[in-house]
């Protein structure tokens, strides 16, 4: 029997181009001849800092990140970023606004909670979290130290459709599970966030770019490894930095220039979702996808079979065809399927056909 080709459809540590992972392979051992591997090399050596500086060029120019937005390459996931972001940006004041759209903006919001007086500017709790509130309708609070968002639910399946307009209070988002899957403006945020292990890379490796005008006026008593002053200053080696994670994030960012750049990334990221969520609205019920269609994720789609005692079975037949990984989180049920970046379309077509013959099957 012919083995059919394994699609991962995990939300985290995710699917990574293979092209990049046969890379690394060929240079496991020896890295442009040097002899060493990346896992061996001291992080001041010329090597290592050649690996990082490139890395963090072809960032700048994959993204358009502008010269007064620093990138940080740090470790501590994007969680630490919850206390890290209101360590930094507070400078003061005591209000944050927040937009509430589910499960990671809230958990932002909890870990603000220990720093400042959290306000919740807009919330889509009315809805069960299936929308973005009209950006009209958010009560900004002009004194506010930052206003924060998750640009992408990673759990719930809601994307934001754009990037949200607020004036001279500074924008931060949690871009964790749509980083890097369609361009944005970056000189509209104060800063932006996310762990690596979805659209950059493997986990160990947080990337965050701030804008230059906002560092430096941290909390008293902020730790010095949580100041993003003392990481753009030490061009993110205050400490020993995730240096292997950092080498294979570079090779993503060179994979993603040779894919055409963002603009074309984004082509792929908008016909493969626009075919998953086609085959769930025609299913004539079977299966069904909660998110408003406005705001349904490209990166991460959850859907649930109308008859959830078929889930078992249907992850069942799913693995047997190799489609990996697509139980929904423990908090939802149900199934998710994410279509980060390195998912080929091949993929998302293995497994619409194979939902397709499911729901004939059983429905
Ligand atoms: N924010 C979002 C949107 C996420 O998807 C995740 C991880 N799934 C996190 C934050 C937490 O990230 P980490 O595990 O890197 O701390």
């Amino acid at each position: 029997m012919l083995m059919s080709p394994v699609f991962n459809f995990s939300a985290g540590p995710a699917v990574l181009p293979k092209e990049v992972l046969l890379e690394v392979q060929q240079e496991l051992t020896d890295w442009h001849g040097s002899g060493m591997s990346v896992m061996e090399m001291s992080h001041r050596g010329r090597e290592f800092m050649q690996i990082a500086a490139e890395a963090e060029e072809d960032l700048r120019a994959v993204m358009g990140v502008p010269s007064n937005h620093r990138i940080l390459f740090l470790q501590g996931g994007a969680t630490t970023q919850f206390a890290m972001v209101p360590m930094n940006l507070l400078r003061g004041r005591k209000h944050i606004d927040f937009i509430e759209t589910g499960h990671w903006s809230k958990l932002a919001m909890k870990e603000a909670r220990k720093f400042g007086e959290v306000q919740v500017a807009a919330s889509a709790e009315d809805r069960g979290y299936t929308y973005v509130p009209a950006e009209a309708e958010w009560r900004l609070d002009p004194n506010a130290a930052y206003v924060h968002y998750t640009s992408n639910e990673t759990l719930g399946g809601v994307e934001f459709p754009y990037v949200p307009t607020t004036g001279d209070t500074p924008l931060v988002c949690d871009m964790s599970s749509n980083f890097l899957s369609r361009p944005v403006d970056v000189s509209k945020f104060g800063v932006i966030y996310g762990g690596a292990q979805k659209n950059i890379g493997p986990a160990g490796l947080t990337i965050v770019i701030v804008r230059e005008d906002l560092l430096g006026q941290t909390l008293p008593g902020t730790p010095t490894m949580f100041d993003y002053k003392t990481q753009a200053e030490g061009d993110s080696m205050y400490n020993t930095p995730p240096t292997f994670a950092i080498y294979v994030a570079g090779l993503v960012f060179k994979w993603i220039q040779r894919q055409g750049g963002l603009k074309a990334i984004e082509q792929r990221n908008i016909e493969k979702a626009a075919l998953l969520y086609e085959t769930i609205d025609t299913s004539d019920g079977f299966y069904h996808c909660p998110v408003e269609k406005t705001f349904r994720s490209r990166m991460n789609v959850p859907f649930k079979l109308t008859d959830p005692g078929l889930d078992e079975e249907f992850i069942k037949q799913a693995g047997a065809r190799n489609l990996l990984q697509i139980k929904g989180h423990r908090v939802t049920g149900g199934m998710r399927a994410s279509i980060y970046n390195a998912m080929p379309l091949e993929g998302v077509k293995a497994l619409t056909g194979f939902m397709q013959e499911f729901a004939r099957s059983r429905g």
